[in-house]
């Protein structure tokens, strides 16, 4: 399975590097990232396969969003992916989003994770009335491979959030399709990374305000700046425990895989 999750790295990472080229414009960010989160869907809808056979099923439908309160992880070129989309809106809906966001991102910049969580506070793209994803085409790799297999366990977890629980097991979640979808998107930000372009993730919410209210972040995050606050790593993940950034332990996958990348990046010329 490692080997697989290699091989989907490398194929994302030889995309994006023939898609971005050596000046990537806006377009060709856009159509990586667009490439990135098709190559991740049919990577999770395989792994979702195989859990069925073996007995595990996604409890997840569409309208269910207690996942969707919490901080949510973009990298910048998912973010700016979204912003791009919001702009596309009818101006009242912007309008209503900029709302949202003025009120709720001076709360979401002042909490941690556990904070965010306790809060309950909705992410902007979800439409309360509905339960649906206002984002969900260009939603990041965060959303597309976060999987419960138990309903009623996401529920007891959002109601209780902040309570002390002595012997909850807390939210089962599907480990393969986040590994396998964060292998993609690894792929896709080796070859922004390598351009020089910010990768380490930013949060949605506060990400997206920045985006609305600067209409020029793209071109200066293109130009090699990173107009985004990075989002701590989540303390039960591998980089909080190790204390690095995103950034740098990409370095450590270019490294393990520049034998691999370079036989990939001769077969696709
Ligand atoms: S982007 Fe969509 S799926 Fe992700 S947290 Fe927000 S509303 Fe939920």
């Amino acid at each position: 399975m490692a080997a697989d999750r290699d091989a989907l790295l490398a194929d994302v990472h030889a995309q994006a590097v023939r898609t971005l080229g050596g000046r990537p414009t806006r377009e060709a960010v856009l159509a990586a990232v667009a490439a990135c989160h098709a190559a991740a869907g049919t990577a999770i809808g395989a792994r979702l396969a195989e859990a069925e056979t073996l007995g595990e099923r996604s409890a997840c439908r569409a309208g269910c969003a207690f996942c969707c309160h919490q901080h949510i992880a973009a990298t910048p070129a998912e973010l700016l992916g979204i912003a791009t989309e919001v702009a596309t809106w009818p101006a009242e809906r912007i309008e209503a989003l900029r709302r949202r966001l003025e009120q709720d991102v001076p709360r979401i910049a002042a909490l941690d994770h556990a904070g965010r969580q306790a809060a309950r506070i909705a992410c902007p793209m979800l439409d309360r009335k509905t339960g649906q994803c206002g984002a969900y085409a260009q939603r990041p790799v965060a959303c597309r491979s976060h999987f419960s297999t138990l309903r009623t366990a996401c529920e007891r977890d959002f109601r209780t959030r902040g309570a002390r629980r002595p012997n909850d097991k807390g939210v089962p979640t599907m480990e393969s399709p986040k590994a396998t979808a964060g292998a993609a998107l690894v792929g896709l930000e080796l070859a922004l990374d390598e351009l020089g372009l910010a990768v380490e993730p930013v949060e949605l919410a506060v990400g997206l305000r920045l985006a609305l209210d600067q209409p020029d972040v793209f071109d200066r995050w293109l130009a090699g700046e990173n107009p985004f606050p990075p989002l701590p790593a989540p303390p039960n993940s591998a980089r909080a425990r190790l204390g690095r950034r995103y950034s740098d332990m990409l370095g450590d996958v270019r490294a393990r895989l520049a034998p691999t990348r370079k036989t990939s990046d001769k077969s696709t010329n």
